[in-house]
C-alpha cells in the first residue's frame, strides 16, 4: 500500500516537473522572438535610412549588415520585405516604367537579392494585385467594357500571362464565368447583348476558348436541366426558347441520347401548345355523330360530383367534339356545349370543370389529363373566339420568371419530394383552380415522377 503511494508521488512529482520545463521553454522562446523581432524593427529603420541616402550604386547589404553586426539570416529577411513593399507600390498603377525597371534592378543588386527569389517576390505581388482588381470586377457578378480592358491592360502592364492569371484566379473565373452563362441561359432567351457580355467575361477573365468550353460542358446537362425546366414550365416553346435550347446543346456537345427524354417531352408540350391554339387532333370513334361532327378526344374517364350530401365518382366514357362534350356510364350519362365552360382547373390526374351547364361541372379523371386539358382550351376557344389564357390551367401555368428562379435556387435545383435532379418541373403546391397563388410560397420543384403521383385530392 505505502509503495503505491511513493509510486503514485514520484509520478506525480515528474509529471508537475515536465510541465514546468515546457512552461519555461515556451516562455524562452517567446523571449528570444521577442528579442529577434526588435533586432529586425532596427535594421529595417537603419536600412532604410541608408537607402534613403542618395542613391550610391556601391551599396551592398553584406558589408552593411556586418557593420551593424546584424545577422545574415535577419539582414535577408528585412531586405527582401522592403524590396517586397516597394515593388507592390510600384505596380500600383498597373504599369511598370522602364525607369522603374532600371530602379529596381538596381535595389535588388544593392540588396542582394539572387534573382530566383527577386522573381518570386515580384511574381508573389503581381498574383496580389491581380486578383484583388479581379476581386473588384467580379465583386456585382457583371463584367462591364471598362472593367474588361481594365484587367487586360493590368496584364499587359505587369507582364502577366493568361495561364499565370488563370494559375492565380482560376477558380473564381470559373464559377463566374459559368453563373454569368447561367444568368443568360436561364431564361430560355439568350439576346446578342447577353452573347457580347459572356464574351466579354470570357475575354476579361483571360479564359481561352477551350477553357470557357470546358467549363459549361462540366456543367452542361445541369444547365441545360434547368433552362428546360424554365422555358417549358409555361406551356409554350417559342422558336426563340427553342434556338437557346439547340444552341446549348452545341455548345456543350449534348448528344440526342442525353437529352431523349427532354426532346420527347418538348414535342409534347409543342403538340400541346396547338392544341390549345385550336390546331386539334382528329380521332377516329365508333360513336355516332352529328353531320359535320369531328372528334378530338375519346377516352375512359372518371366523373365525379357532389350532391349536397356526398361525393359521387362514376367510371365511363368522355367524348369530346367540335359541338359536345359527351360523358356516358351505366348510371349516368349527360353532354354539353363547350361554350358552357366557365373554367377548367387542372391537377395531376384530373381536371375540374366548371360549367353554366344543369350538368357537366364536376371532376374528370383521366390517364392524360394534361391532353385532355389543352383539347378542351381548343375547343372553347373555338367556340368562345376567347383566348384561353383566362382559365385557371392556364394561369396556373403562369409563374414570373423572378419566381421560377427563386423557387430554383431555393430548392437547389432538385424534386423537393425525392431529391432527383432529372427532369423537373414547376408545381403549385395549392392548384390555382383551389386559390392557389404564383408566388415563391407557393410553387415547388418536383421532378415529373414524383409530380405524377402527387395526390389528386388536396
Ligand atoms: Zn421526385
Amino acid at each position: 500500500m505505502i509503495g503505491a503511494f511513493i509510486l503514485f508521488f514520484t509520478i506525480g512529482a515528474g509529471a508537475a516537473g515536465i510541465g514546468y520545463l515546457v512552461y519555461y521553454n515556451a516562455q524562452e522562446n517567446k523571449a528570444r522572438e521577442a528579442k529577434r523581432r526588435e533586432e529586425e524593427t532596427q535594421f529595417r529603420a537603419l536600412l532604410l535610412h541608408e537607402l534613403g541616402k542618395k542613391q550610391r550604386t556601391s551599396f551592398r547589404l553584406s558589408e552593411f549588415s556586418a557593420k551593424c553586426e546584424v545577422p545574415d539570416e535577419i539582414a535577408r529577411r528585412v531586405a527582401e520585405d522592403i524590396y517586397a513593399s516597394y515593388y507592390r507600390k510600384l505596380i500600383a498603377d498597373g504599369t511598370i516604367a522602364p525607369e522603374e525597371q532600371k530602379r529596381i534592378t538596381l535595389l535588388t543588386q544593392a540588396l542582394e537579392i539572387d534573382p530566383e527569389q527577386v522573381r518570386r517576390i515580384e511574381q508573389h505581388a503581381r498574383k496580389q494585385a491581380y486578383s484583388q482588381a479581379v476581386d473588384g470586377v467580379l465583386a456585382d457578378g457583371r463584367v462591364t467594357d471598362e472593367e474588361a480592358r481594365s484587367l487586360e491592360s493590368l496584364r499587359r502592364g505587369l507582364g502577366i500571362s493568361s495561364h499565370d492569371a488563370n494559375l492565380w484566379t482560376g477558380e473564381v473565373s470559373r464559377s463566374s464565368y459559368l453563373a454569368t452563362f447561367r444568368r443568360i441561359v436561364r431564361d430560355g432567351v439568350v439576346t446578342s447583348e447577353e452573347r457580347a457580355e459572356l464574351l466579354r467575361c470570357k475575354k476579361a477573365l483571360a479564359l481561352s476558348d477551350e477553357q470557357a468550353d470546358s467549363i459549361i460542358r462540366a456543367e452542361a446537362l445541369a444547365l441545360y436541366r434547368e433552362t428546360f425546366a424554365m422555358v417549358v414550365q409555361d406551356g409554350v416553346i417559342t422558336e426563340e426558347e427553342e434556338k437557346t435550347l439547340t444552341w446549348l446543346q452545341d455548345w456543350a456537345s449534348l448528344s440526342d441520347r442525353d437529352l431523349a427524354e427532354y426532346h420527347a417531352r418538348s414535342k409534347v408540350v409543342k403538340k400541346l401548345a396547338a392544341y390549345r391554339e385550336g390546331k386539334l387532333p382528329v380521332v377516329k370513334t365508333r360513336t355516332m355523330l352529328e353531320g359535320g361532327e369531328t372528334c378530338h378526344w375519346e377516352g375512359s374517364c372518371a366523373f365525379g360530383y357532389e350532391t349536397r350530401t356526398q361525393y359521387h365518382e362514376v367510371t365511363g366514357k368522355l367524348i369530346v367534339t367540335n359541338r359536345n362534350i359527351y360523358f356516358s356510364s351505366p348510371s349516368k350519362s349527360f353532354s354539353f356545349k363547350p361554350s358552357r365552360i366557365l373554367d377548367i382547373g387542372r391537377y395531376s390526374g384530373g381536371l375540374e370543370i366548371k360549367a353554366n351547364a344543369r350538368l357537366g361541372s364536376g371532376h374528370y379523371r383521366v390517364t392524360d389529363a394534361e391532353e385532355l386539358e389543352a383539347i378542351l382550351a381548343g375547343v372553347v376557344r373555338k367556340h368562345k373566339y376567347l383566348l384561353s389564357e383566362s382559365y385557371s390551367s392556364a394561369m396556373a401555368r403562369h409563374i414570373s420568371d423572378e419566381v421560377k428562379r427563386e423557387v430554383w435556387d431555393r430548392d437547389g435545383g432538385r424534386c423537393v419530394k425525392c431529391g432527383k435532379d432529372d427532369y423537373l418541373e414547376f408545381d403549385h403546391i395549392i392548384p390555382h383552380s383551389r386559390g392557389g397563388a404564383s408566388t415563391v410560397g407557393n410553387v415547388q420543384l418536383l421532378c415529373r415522377r414524383c409530380n405524377l403521383l402527387k395526390s389528386d385530392r388536396i
